[in-house]
């Protein structure tokens, strides 16, 4: 039986780009599906076929920060105010029209708020690691130290506004930390740390990808195929390294590679100067598109991009930004599927030394082609959506 699906989404490329082939199954099983969108993500939603609720983010069109340590300190109150915004926004579009359930973003708290004001049960969405009893990603890989005065002002103002959500005598941390009847896990298990410990209330549905042609166009190599396709990023939200670009301009310019490099909003490729004509510089690049082309992927290790890469059967040299990419890089190596290259080591000769050693490693090409095979045995979408029509059957 159709029902109307409510996705809340956090607006930041990793977050919105993993749902979007849950979206479109969900529509073409006959539901009714409507998304929290800023007006950059929605014709994303529109292309899946489902409705956009559009509000305006405290983040602007979309998030972008630069990971230092100051503004990470930060974010917990904007994640907040984030919230707040998101659930009043979007009051008067559902008030008359009740979803069944809500399925958010484990960032957009504002779902937790709405669904608690209105009893609805809700799903939960990690687009990177889940968390249960045992595992947080934060835990292994401090982000935000909760001693610091900014997160403990945001845990006061959070706790201090559940009550008026409907969740009077819940402490902000058990808030955080709530662990819905059904999570659904965008990475394959093999990959999450401690996977086993997840137990049946955890869907590993790895990478949805959809198609995103629609909104972002497409890609093919412009070379005869002789040159292997390097693809250069540091994602969309990091960057507080504009360093690295030129950096790696240095590295690869007298290369074999066909580079692609997509430096983002916080570099001008204008900047970079003259590049040789194997070299293709623009802010954004179609990356699913790139990726089932390239040999090599330089990457922050965004766990989005991980799971691109390795969903292509492409390796990686991971140059992490914060902790959460720190974890995925070390993940990476000890699973033999790239390397792990720290920012305070990263040179022109490192970078070169590190492309070049993985990409002539037979054992790192066939692990990662062991890991993709596995992957691609899941259909993800449909097991994404067949645990929430579950849910909803089970009446929980
Ligand atoms: N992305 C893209 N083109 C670009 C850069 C990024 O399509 O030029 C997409 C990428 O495919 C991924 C997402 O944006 O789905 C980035 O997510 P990730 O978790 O890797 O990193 P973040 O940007 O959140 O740090």
């Amino acid at each position: 039986m159709s029902k109307h699906i409510a996705f809340f989404n956090f607006p930041a490329f990793g977050h919105i780009n993993p749902n979007l082939g849950v979206v479109q199954e969900l529509v073409g099983r006959g539901h009714r599906v409507t998304c929290t969108a800023t007006d950059h993500f929605a014709p994303a939603i529109e292309a899946c076929g489902a409705e956009p609720v559009r509000y305006t983010s405290v983040f602007g069109d979309y998030y972008t920060s630069p990971f230092t340590a100051e503004t990470v300190k930060g974010e917990g109150m904007r994640s907040f105010r984030e919230a707040t915004t998101l659930a009043e926004a979007v009051e008067d579009f559902y008030a008359k029209d009740l979803p069944d359930v809500v399925v958010y973003d484990f960032m957009a708290w504002g779902a937790r708020f709405f669904a608690a004001k209105h009893d609805l049960p809700a799903v939960r969405l990690f687009p990177s690691y889940g968390a249960n009893e045992a595992f947080a990603i934060h835990e292994k890989f401090p982000m935000a130290e909760m001693s610091d005065p900014q997160v403990r002002d945001m845990l006061t103002e959070l706790e201090a506004h559940l009550p008026s959500t409907g969740l009077p005598g819940t402490t902000a941390m058990e808030f955080l930390t709530k662990i819905e009847d059904l999570g659904i896990v965008f990475l394959p298990r093999e990959f999450h740390y401690d996977g086993d410990s997840f137990d049946e209330r955890f869907v590993f549905a790895g990478p949805c990808l959809g198609d995103r042609s629609a909104f972002q166009g497409s890609w093919q190599p412009s070379g005869d195929g002789d040159r292997p396709v390097l693809l250069i990023s540091l994602g969309t939200a990091a960057t507080g390294r504009p360093e690295f670009f030129p950096m790696a301009v240095e590295a690869f310019k007298d290369s074999e590679w066909e580079v692609v490099m997509a430096v983002g909003d916080h570099v001008d490729p204008a900047e970079l100067g003259e590049l040789p004509s194997h070299f293709h510089v623009s802010r954004r690049v179609p990356q699913l598109d790139v990726l089932g082309h390239a040999s090599l992927f330089i990457t922050h290790g965004g766990m989005n991009s991980t799971m691109e890469s390795l969903h292509n059967g492409v390796p990686m040299v991971v140059v992490p930004q914060m902790n959460e990419q720190r974890a995925n890089g070390l993940r990476v190596e000890e699973l033999g599927l790239g390397r792990l290259l720290p920012a305070a080591d990263t040179t022109v000769e490192s970078l070169r030394k590190y492309a070049a050693e993985v990409h002539a490693d037979q054992s790192v090409k066939d692990r990662v082609t062991a890991l993709q095979s596995r992957m691609h045995e899941v259909e993800g979408p449909a097991v994404a959506a067949d645990a929430i029509e579950g849910f909803l059957a089970s009446g929980r």
